[in-house]
């Protein structure tokens, strides 16, 4: 049995607790959080600052490790696209040891789950034998061209078939984005994941251009479409936003997990709130200021209930793969966003939309969530300062 002490600890499932004690098995399954002054102080290990459960990050590319600080900041999401296809192939042995340094970064700093995008294989060693639950999201683009889908199949089949999730993880086929998936492609996917308790992940919205192009076939993704010889010949505007699009091809009844959602609005929010009450939105704000240096609008979210998850994309677009380093940077630039529900997004919604929420997210009894000191954290009236530090105990 292990007993942890602290000035502040929060179960996210309830109320948070001043001077009081989380007792975990040995293996790390809560079994209960009892007040202080129930406890022997000789026999705990006090904590100073805050224990939280261990972080989920919903949203990564482990696989482009290698590629941290090889693509300019601030050039918006088409130059940035650019950059990742034409840089990304490298040694496997360079690749391979950046994947296994990130993976250990976010283990140290008390990430427990990862929902991490795969094109390729390259992870799938390091996910075999790993101490954190992934959900595999085996990516799929075609390009919008409905002539291409099948060969996109058949390529991605290959990498989703060469992963076998340990106890505990999973795998699904996704589509990359409204902007490069076709139709045809998105039928696919679709049947493939009949299965309701599948999570499904997309990109949305990250940039203004993607709007454009359903809006009016307008715009940057024009250019970007010309420039690699793809015609958009046979592709006709909707005159909705980019959502829309998602939204007719996606299932409403599986968890359906919307990435960045920088340019989402009240309304595209309540259209696809409408549609299920099982969609989750994935922010990565880092990634957003590193690419477009611009964030969503948190108001919006807070208004309309929209479940919030947090992720940290890739090191190709981040300084680190730290939730916490996440939750600072809402902290600072929206600074009205309380801690508590930064809180709860980096954990309890995440398990919830990774569907892990049966062992993770919360300190209730027999989850084993993970146990994580945020050191110098100073009250959730303060504001999350820069020096507050997330250790992992459990
Ligand atoms: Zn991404």
């Amino acid at each position: 049995m292990r007993k942890f002490s602290a000035d502040y600890i929060f179960p996210v499932s309830s109320a948070p607790l001043q001077d009081a004690v989380l007792i975990t098995d040995d293996a790390g399954v809560v079994l209960a959080i009892e007040p202080r002054n129930q406890h022997d102080p000789a026999g705990l290990a006090h904590y100073p600052g805050a224990l939280v459960p261990g972080f989920v990050n919903t949203h990564c590319h482990l696989e482009l490790s290698h590629m941290q600080g090889k693509v300019h900041t601030g050039t918006g999401l088409i130059p940035f696209i650019t950059g990742v296809v034409t840089q990304r192939n490298a040694a496997p042995e360079i690749i391979g040891q950046a994947v296994e340094d990130a993976h250990r970064y976010m283990y140290d700093n008390g990430i427990v789950a990862v929902g991490d995008i795969s094109n390729t294989t390259d992870t799938f060693v390091v996910k075999s034998d790993s101490p954190l639950r992934f959900y595999t999201f085996v990516e799929l683009f075609d390009f919008l061209q409905d002539a291409g889908a099948q060969k996109a199949w058949d390529d991605w089949k290959k990498v989703y078939d060469s992963l076998e999730p340990p106890h505990g993880s999973r795998k699904a086929f996704v589509p990359h984005a409204p902007y490069s998936v076709s139709a045809a492609l998105f039928e696919k996917i679709r049947h493939f994941n009949a299965d309701t308790e599948t999570t499904v992940s997309i990109h949305n919205q990250e940039t203004p251009p993607e709007n454009q192009l359903f809006l009016n076939k307008t715009g940057a993704f024009l250019d970007f479409y010309s420039g690699f010889g793809i015609s958009l010949e046979h592709f006709t505007p909707a005159g909705t936003s980019s959502i829309h699009y998602a939204l007719q091809h996606l299932n409403p009844r599986q968890r359906n997990l919307f990435v960045h959602n920088t340019l989402t609005t009240r309304d595209d929010l309540r259209t696809a709130l409408a549609w299920s009450d099982r969609t989750f939105w994935a922010s990565c704000p880092n990634a957003n200021l590193y690419i477009e240096n611009r964030l969503p609008d948190y108001a919006a979210f807070l208004e309309t209930g929209a479940r919030v998850t947090l992720g940290t994309d890739s090191l190709t677009s981040n300084w680190q793969l730290s939730i916490l380093e996440e939750m600072k940077t809402i902290a600072r630039y929206q600074s009205y966003v309380p801690f508590e529900t930064l809180l709860r997004w980096a954990t309890l919604h995440g398990a919830q939309a990774l569907g892990f929420d049966d062992t993770l997210g919360s300190f209730e009894a027999g989850k084993q969530p993970g146990v994580v000191w945020l050191e110098g954290f100073a009250g959730p009236e303060q504001a999350l300062s820069a020096e507050v530090q997330a250790r992992r105990l459990l």
